[in-house]
């Protein structure tokens, strides 16, 4: 690394986590400052790596996206192999099973969908079959985040709020918190759907409502994520499966509603009716951090030694890998990768 042998990365999801470690991993001294570990969006997550499945139009998103599924396999085992955890990796594919039929290309009909998956729900007429997607388990890649990070020793201060960034016109001078005011050569902001109190920059969150059920039957018989137009289904190899989500523009009001579980529920036996006699495991909801045009905010920023990480909408897992690699690389190597240009903030007004 080239001049900075110090940063300090503000937030402790996914995002921070990950590009603590890649830093760490080029010999950086790096300090997470985060709130609050457990409300971190990454927890709240289906986990699922869908490029694919989500119909992201070709372009520089689509890119990034396959780029980063494309590490995956590589970036699990090593964070693997440095903790001795599993994060359970699974290259299920995705099966997006459509109520109307369609005529554009790679359709497959009601049949073949069976030979994939049995059990679908009987309005199903067809769909579409995305062998090289997958999900990882993100419940348990926190685990595996943070105990890489603690391994390589970054420093996680956990229970540190971030007030404020104090800057002069070019240059972040000091974040001051409710434990004092910390100072490095260089800041990542990577504070999700919270990012827009510390900085002027438009992430706002997009609350997703979310629930589990049990599996009645061993093994449980779904091999694959399902990925309806209004619902989506992962199913863990334990037997639990997730079900999502709800997209609400509500601001940080928390809890599950009714509504909202009543519309995940619906949508879920529609699409895989076996499940509606299995037991209802578990409730949550969580906020992805959304910029208006739903890409994310990656790279330099108005502040010469302020590097941004935040935007990340509904692929933030998925883009986990390719974001800490990328700013790991600027940040120790001034290398400016040319598809962070799609996501700088200079797209919005910023200050
Ligand atoms: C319901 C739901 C389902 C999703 N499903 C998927 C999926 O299947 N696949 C996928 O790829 N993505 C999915 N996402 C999106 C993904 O979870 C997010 O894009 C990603 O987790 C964002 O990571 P992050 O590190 O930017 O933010 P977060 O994971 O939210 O972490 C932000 C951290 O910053 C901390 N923080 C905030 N403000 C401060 C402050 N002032 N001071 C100190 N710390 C602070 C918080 O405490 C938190 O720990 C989903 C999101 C939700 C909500």
């Amino acid at each position: 690394m080239q001049g900075h042998s110090d940063v300090s990365i503000v937030g402790g999801g996914a995002i921070g986590l990950a590009t603590a470690i890649e830093l760490a991993l080029q010999g950086v001294s790096v300090t997470v400052l985060s709130r609050n570990f457990q409300e971190a969006a990454l927890h709240a997550a289906a986990g699922m790596l869908a490029p694919q499945a989500e119909g992201i139009a070709p372009g520089p998103m689509l890119d990034l996206c396959l780029r980063s599924r494309d590490l995956y396999p590589e970036w699990i085992n090593k964070l693997e192999s440095l903790t001795g955890m599993n994060a359970e990796y699974w290259p299920c594919g995705i099966l997006a099973p459509q109520y109307e039929p369609s005529a554009s290309k790679n359709w497959c009909d009601r049949a073949s969908l069976d030979d994939l998956q049995p059990g679908l729900g009987e309005e199903v007429v067809g769909g579409w079959w995305f062998p090289l997607d997958g999900q990882v388990n993100n419940q348990k890649m926190a685990q595996v985040l943070r105990v890489a990070a603690e391994q390589l020793g970054v420093r996680l201060l956990e229970g540190v709020t971030v007030e404020r960034i104090t800057h002069t016109e070019t240059q972040v001078t000091g974040v001051e918190t409710t434990t004092g005011i910390y100072r490095s050569d260089r800041y990542v902001l990577a504070t999700g759907a919270w990012s827009g109190g510390l900085l002027s920059i438009p992430v706002v969150p997009r609350k997703g409502q979310m629930l589990a059920v049990r599996a009645g039957v061993s093994p449980q018989p779904l091999q694959h994520v399902l990925f309806g137009s209004e619902i989506y289904i992962v199913p863990r190899r334990n037997g639990r499966i997730v079900i999502g989500a709800t997209s609400e523009n509500v601001g940080f009001v928390p809890q599950n509603t009714p509504a909202g579980v009543q519309q995940l529920l619906t949508a879920a036996t529609r699409l895989y009716p076996p499940l509606k006699d299995w037991s209802l495991e578990q409730c949550w909801w969580g906020f992805r951090p959304t910029t208006p045009d739903e890409l994310p905010i990656l790279g330099l920023s108005p502040y010469e030694n302020l590097i941004l990480a935040t935007g990340h909408h509904r692929n933030g897992i998925l883009l986990t890998p390719i974001t800490a690699t990328l700013l790991a690389d600027l940040i120790c190597y001034q290398k400016i990768d040319p598809l962070l240009s799609a996501f700088h903030c200079d797209r919005f007004a910023v200050t």
